[in-house]
């Protein structure tokens, strides 16, 4: 069993910046991470301030090696448990896939998201590179070009909100609710906006001249710079249920480990950061939230220490009575 302060689960933009920021406050942390960052896929990192243009594993790389002047370990690695011992004071021992175990004072939780992608082939050989979910990550890149959304089966407002969105990057944008129907109001809503609505089966995607071409039932093909899809998300991991900590029920955060803007879980020691907290967060979202929750993480180790010191001072003698 290996000693520390904080053990860091996931290391990907949230969880490195946690570290940095805890490493500098003189905190001894872990860092355990099984290498599946969200945006892996992805050829590029948008809408990073600093980072003009740099891939997902070269940010993450640079990120480590800034880690190195502090006492900060890097464990390559799946963090299979989490038990807490309370005698006391808690202590959380976390064992990895490999039989590695760690225990710390407090365990961050900064585990991500998975995508859940529409069921339409093409769309998962495509992902990151010619298909993608996020118009303030991507839409920069493919301004003012034809552009297509295809919403998830099921959810159509979902995709009616991201066509929406796409309007601001293009004129020339047009949804594929693939079977679906929309409302009166949702179709006057995006015709106003200039959004054309195709609500025709999606047969598959796949690539093309000019990025990527949707076939529809009947062997219609239209090309497109870059198809935006509709995800499910998913928390990458179990651990905040499995340490007992309140998820949210529903609404954009459902799944998510439910925590206060410092990231406080509703388990003492427990604190969870980036997109495991707020799904919604970019990259440098995640980050910043994870250098404020590595902030007051410092901060109550502080006040345990204190509380400690003085339980075991000797307190001062009564004054005897006269
Ligand atoms: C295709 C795509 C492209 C994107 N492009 C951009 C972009 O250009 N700009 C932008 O700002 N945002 C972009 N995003 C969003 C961005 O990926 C997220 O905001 C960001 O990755 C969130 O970081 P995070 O640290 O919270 O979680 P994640 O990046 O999801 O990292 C979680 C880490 O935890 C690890 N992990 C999980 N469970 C365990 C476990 N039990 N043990 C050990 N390790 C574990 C995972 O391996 C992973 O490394 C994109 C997303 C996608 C899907």
């Amino acid at each position: 069993m290996r000693e520390c302060d904080v053990v860091i689960v996931g290391g990907s933009v949230a969880g490195l910046q946690a570290a940095l920021t805890l490493g500098r406050a003189r905190r001894r942390v872990v860092v355990i991470d099984d290498g599946r960052p969200r945006n892996g896929p992805a050829h590029h990192v948008h809408n990073f301030l600093g980072q003009p243009s740099v891939t997902p594993a070269d940010l993450l790389e640079s990120g480590r090696r800034m880690l190195a002047p502090y006492d900060v370990t890097l464990v390559d690695d799946r963090v299979e448990n989490i038990r807490v011992e309370d005698a006391g004071t808690p202590r959380f021992e976390a064992t990895t896939r490999r039989g590695e175990r760690w225990s710390g004072r407090s365990v961050v939780l900064a585990t991500g998201l998975t995508d859940e992608l529409p069921d339409v082939p093409g769309v998962a050989r495509g992902w990151g590179d010619r298909v993608v979910a996020c118009p303030h990550c991507h839409g920069w890149e493919v301004r003012d070009q034809p552009l297509a959304q295809l919403g998830m089966r099921g959810l159509p407002a979902r995709g009616v909100a991201r066509a929406l969105l796409l309007s601001r990057w293009s004129a020339d944008v047009v949804l594929f609710t693939d079977g679906d129907d929309l409302d009166r109001e949702d179709r006057i809503r995006l015709e106003a906006a200039g959004v054309r609505v195709d609500t025709g089966r999606v047969d598959r995607v796949e690539a093309g001249t000019h990025g990527v071409d949707v076939v529809q039932a009947g062997g219609r093909r239209t090309g497109y710079r870059a198809l935006f899809v509709v995800t499910r998300q998913h928390q990458q991991s179990d651990l905040a249920a499995r340490l007992g900590c309140q998820l949210v029920a529903d609404g954009a955060r459902a799944g998510a480990a439910m925590a206060d803007p410092d990231g406080r879980t509703s388990v003492p020691g427990v604190w969870a950061a980036g997109t495991t907290a707020f799904p919604a967060l970019l990259a440098i979202g995640a980050a910043g939230h994870a250098s404020t929750v590595a902030t007051a993480v410092h901060a109550a180790l502080i006040d345990d220490d204190i509380a400690a010191a003085m339980t075991a001072w000797p307190r001062p003698a009564p004054p005897s009575p006269a």
